[in-house]
């Protein structure tokens, strides 16, 4: 008996029935301000589809590009916009008022205040931070319960302006899949700036496997099988600079606070069905820190996450107890589970 199956197995080996792991058709790109990548089981046509569905995005939502749908109504204090950008506010507006304002999608002043999505910052020559003085007086420009969107119409509050930065790359992804579903794709990887969404399996059948970054080491800290799932991580680390005070300041802003978020996150990744509801909340946890978003967690149950500290303990939240691989200098050591 033993014998038949030894027989069987090397006759399958030999017919290539375990299925190798070919490199698919792979494209790179830079698009909304990130360099994204993509790679499906699919040919040229589709990766063009993808990187021209990325740019028509950027041109629609971008918060610098003149032309784009976010720019106007930033510079009339309001106006028409296409369904797709309504309803991307509206679902954006939803998540703020979930997360309690830890996601305000008014925060751009103040953002801007802080030198970041301005393309001529010279931060190596000291960038003046602001001050206390100019960021309670930004602060009054925030607050997304006075945003009304109504059918394709939004009106803003004296002096306010939107930024999708938090959402626009989660809803990229979850647009891009769409897309390639309907032209028959059933497996895919792309990883629009540290959006990643897995459609369907590896084409020989196995799970995505995708790894998180360490955001204090550098490296990945560990990986994730996966299927038809977004992994979105947002973390300090990836966009900072140096202040002139020699302080490391980053990219995502407590709204409470008008400072770049100080909440003892290093990052989170969060992962689950939705590529925009993941974007959204890997901004808001990682401004709500472990704590309050461990409570956000058990409150709505409909993703899991991976949490780094600034000290460099790793938790998970209990759904990724069994999947969450560690790695590196992490091998064996999950600080903790959160349920
Ligand atoms: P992410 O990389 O998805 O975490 O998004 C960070 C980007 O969202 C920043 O570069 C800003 O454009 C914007 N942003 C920063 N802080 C916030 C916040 N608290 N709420 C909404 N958007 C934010
Ligand atoms: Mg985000």
């Amino acid at each position: 008996m033993r014998r038949i199956v030894m027989l069987v197995l090397i006759f399958a080996l030999l017919c290539g029935c375990v299925p190798a792991d070919e490199p698919l058709p792979s494209t790179s790109f830079f698009a909304m301000n990130t360099p994204m990548s993509v790679q499906i089981d699919g040919g040229e046509t589709l990766l063009r589809g993808v990187e021209e569905l990325a740019y028509a995005l950027e041109r629609k939502l971008s918060v610098t590009d003149e032309k784009s749908e976010i720019f106007a109504i930033n510079s009339n204090g309001g106006g028409e916009v296409s369904s797709e950008t309504a309803e991307l506010i509206e679902f954006a507006l939803d998540m703020c008022e979930s997360t309690d304002g830890a996601l305000d999608i008014t925060i751009y002043p103040v953002l801007r205040a802080w030198g970041f999505t301005v393309d001529d910052v010279d931060y190596d020559n000291g960038f003046v931070l602001p001050t206390d003085g100019e960021l309670s007086e930004l602060l009054a420009l925030v607050g997304y319960e006075k945003v009304e969107v109504s059918d394709d119409s939004v009106t803003l509050g004296e002096g306010m302006m939107l930024d999708l930065g938090a959402v626009a790359k989660g809803y990229a992804s979850d647009r891009i899949a769409g897309y390639l579903r309907k032209n028959g794709v059933t497996s895919a990887l792309l990883n629009l700036g540290g959006n990643v969404y897995a459609l369907g399996k590896k084409p020989n059948g196995v799970k995505w496997t995708i790894g998180v970054a360490d955001p204090i080491n550098g490296g990945t800290l560990g990986t994730l099988q996966v299927e038809d799932a977004a992994v979105v991580t947002s973390g300090g680390y990836e966009r900072s600079f140096t202040g002139s005070d020699g302080v490391r300041y980053h990219h995502i802003i407590d709204p409470s606070t008008g400072c770049p978020a100080d909440s003892g996150l290093a990052s989170v990744t969060v992962v689950g069905d939705s590529g925009a509801r993941c974007d959204a909340l890997s901004t808001a946890l990682f401004v709500m820190g472990l704590d309050r978003a461990s409570d956000y967690w058990r409150e709505h149950g409909d993703f899991e996450a991976v949490f780094v500290t600034s000290d460099g303990e790793l938790l998970v939240t209990a759904g990724l107890e069994d999947n969450f691989i560690t790695q590196g200098d992490y091998g064996g050591t999950l600080s903790s589970v959160i349920r």
